[in-house]
């Protein structure tokens, strides 16, 4: 059985999800110790156990060590199975990351997959659900994949209470990506999502944007939800290119100003404008399995993360491929993904 170190690296949930969406697709058991050893509450947290959950009841999996809190976790799968699934991150835990745990597992099963996930749709620290169906997803389509997404309600930390479906059809091989260039620029836009909080909330983020970017009204989207999908509110710039679309994300938070989360959101576009890559740091992290899983592929990021390197480290436990990350000029870096030559 695989022994996986979750202190490694960048040491988060992340080295747990992908650990479960590979040990589904390839039927390699594993044992993961010191899951998140570093962070301030160590070991499975609800969201994380979630995952586990997801990806037990997808593969018939054997488990031990599924506790909240608990820091050793075995994990041994049997078969994938498409069906009908419903699941609840409990409270506002991430819906998307539970989906991007069982999606690549669900691509690879012999019949397709309606999956109804509950909780948070919008979180900080997590893909929101504007960039899974605009960023992630697309890439994934690209590269064979036959998803559908729908959002049925919104959830915002920390009220949660927001559903999302996934249709997922089985692709068979995802097919190798080269995503080097982002191509012209199509469109650009923000939207501030308000919900039971004040609307000046959404005027004020889409002033500060507008001023820092030069963009003009056309540009901005006030997005006023249903009192009842609050209390929440969450800012999201898309840049769609000729080749890739990416979305930039902040979070209202009390105490926290609307120009201040605008700031964040900013800051990442300008980033992301200063660059010539394709692909933004946290697409960059997310693109790995499903490369992994085409055997291999290429694309420029403007931004090398922890996430990245450590889920390359990660992917490489499972799967024969290695992971080449280079500067290669235009404030841009080439993560490379082959197959890994016999030393
Ligand atoms: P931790 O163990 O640190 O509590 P976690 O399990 O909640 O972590 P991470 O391991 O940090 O999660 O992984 C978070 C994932 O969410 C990464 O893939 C990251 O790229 C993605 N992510 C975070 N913020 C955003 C964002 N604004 N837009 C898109 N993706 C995001």
């Amino acid at each position: 059985m695989l022994t996986l170190d979750g202190s490694q690296g960048e040491g988060g949930g992340q080295i747990l999800r992908t650990s479960l969406a590979l040990s589904m697709c390839t039927g390699m058991p594993f044992r993961i110790e010191r899951i998140r050893a570093s962070r301030k509450r160590p070991g499975l947290m609800r969201q994380h156990l979630a995952a586990v959950v997801a990806s037990a009841e997808v593969s018939s999996a054997r488990v031990t060590g599924a506790q909240i809190g608990s820091q050793t976790l075995t994990f041994a799968p049997d078969r994938v199975r498409g069906g009908e699934y419903r699941f609840s991150t409990g409270s506002a835990g991430s819906c998307t990351l539970v989906l991007q745990t069982i999606l690549p597992a669900l691509l690879h099963a012999p019949t397709a997959s309606t999956v109804t996930l509950q909780g948070g749709t919008h979180n900080p620290m997590a893909p929101p659900y504007p960039f899974l169906e605009r960023a992630f997803a697309p890439v994934l389509r690209r590269m064979g994949a036959n998803i559908t997404l729908k959002l049925n309600r919104h959830g915002f930390y920390p009220a949660g209470g927001g559903e999302l479906v996934a249709v997922v059809e089985p692709v068979g091989t995802l097919g190798v990506i080269e995503l080097s260039e982002r191509g012209e620029r199509v469109n650009a836009y923000a939207e501030s999502l308000i919900a039971a909080l004040p609307e000046n909330i959404a005027k004020r983020e889409l002033a500060a944007i507008a001023k820092a970017l030069g963009w003009n009204e056309s540009q901005l989207l006030e997005r006023n939800l249903p009192r009842n999908e609050g209390p929440g509110n969450s800012l999201h710039v898309t840049l769609v290119h000729r080749n890739v679309t990416e979305v930039f994300s902040a979070f209202g938070e009390i105490g926290v100003t609307s120009e201040a989360v605008a700031k964040q959101v900013i800051d990442e576009v300008r980033r992301y404008l200063a660059s010539d890559a394709a692909v933004g740091g946290h697409l960059a992290d997310q693109l790995l399995v499903p490369m992994a899983l085409a055997g291999g592929g290429t694309f420029t990021t403007s931004e090398v993360t922890p996430h990245t390197r450590t889920n390359a480290e990660v992917i490489g436990r499972f799967l024969p491929v290695e992971t080449d990350i280079a500067a290669s000029g235009g404030n841009a870096y080439t993560v490379t993904m082959r197959a890994r030559q016999p030393r």
